[in-house]
């Protein structure tokens, strides 16, 4: 079974980006519980966190559907001891709202050495982070998303996923999702089912799918390698309609929140709907 859906605005209140994801058809979502440019935000009342839990059972969304977005502000790897800090007190903050509105994933970008530390210190020091920040919590698992490696971001490369993995104590609340525009962007080529099937080859030896825990499916403005991070409608970019038609067709994708970032909110539920459609093509082949 495959959970599609779209990163929905949750303005006016969580509750409301469950609403936003039934209007357009969704099986999953994803929103950011707090605003995601602010470091600090009123926390979450019962009166809100019971609106949440009753629009999703509404609408049918368990959490094993809901991919929850971390700030944009927060660098689990920062190289400054007081900027670290407040990273991963923002980092815990976002998990104990996840733990409070029954969500059991926290997707989050891995963190920056801002061009002041090594790269397998950066690395460590996200692992740091999510074990500090496991050692407070329960039941989140804590979703490292890959990136484009625009600046001095990684995550880029899988083995940036596998190197903090490998530093993550509890194995069974640490997982990845797959971004298709950053990956692209990366230097991991999707535009064809062949190289699809090779990129996710890679994926498998190096990460593994056991530690998939969702998708975010865009197409790309940005080029092959480019390292830019610039989004794009499903079939209207570099990497074109034939990497999502195979996801859909590959069973090591169910069961996971496969979410669309794409630019245009307004053919959300177009995309998804043509999304679906193509699962039934693999009876029809
Ligand atoms: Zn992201
Ligand atoms: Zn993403």
């Amino acid at each position: 079974m495959k959970y599609i859906g779209a990163h929905v605005s949750a303005s006016g209140g969580v509750a409301n980006a469950a609403i936003r994801a039934a209007e357009i058809g969704a099986t999953a979502f994803a929103l950011f519980t707090k605003n995601q440019r602010q470091w600090r935000a009123a926390p979450l009342t019962s009166d809100v966190i019971d609106d949440f839990k009753a629009a999703c059972e509404k609408y049918h969304f368990s959490s094993a559907q809901i991919l929850p977005h971390d700030s944009y502000l927060i660098n689990l790897g920062h190289p400054v001891a007081d900027a670290l800090e407040k990273s991963r007190e923002a980092f815990l903050d976002e998990m104990q709202r996840c733990e409070q509105l029954g969500l059991s994933l926290l997707n989050f970008h891995p963190g920056s050495h801002l061009m002041q530390i090594p790269v397998d210190d950066c690395l460590a020091r996200i692992a740091e982070s999510i074990n500090i920040v496991h050692s407070q919590t329960e039941g989140v698992v804590a979703v490292i998303e890959n990136t484009a490696g625009q600046g001095s971001n990684l995550g880029f490369e899988f083995e940036h996923l596998a190197a903090i993995i490998d530093g993550v104590e509890d194995k069974s609340r640490v997982g990845v999702c797959i971004d298709t525009c950053h990956a692209f962007a990366a230097g991991y080529d999707l535009r064809s089912a062949e190289a699809c099937e090779k990129t996710f080859a890679d994926f498998e030896r190096i990460v593994g799918f056991n530690y998939l825990r969702g998708m975010h499916l865009n197409d790309a403005k940005s080029t092959f390698g480019s390292r830019v991070d610039r989004h794009h409608s499903l079939g209207e970019g570099n990497i074109g309609h034939d990497c999502f038609r195979w996801i859909m067709q590959d069973n090591r994708f169910d069961g996971i929140p496969l979410i669309l970032e794409t630019v245009n909110p307004d053919i959300w539920a177009e995309e998804i709907a043509w999304l679906k459609a193509q699962q039934t093509e693999v009876a029809a082949a």
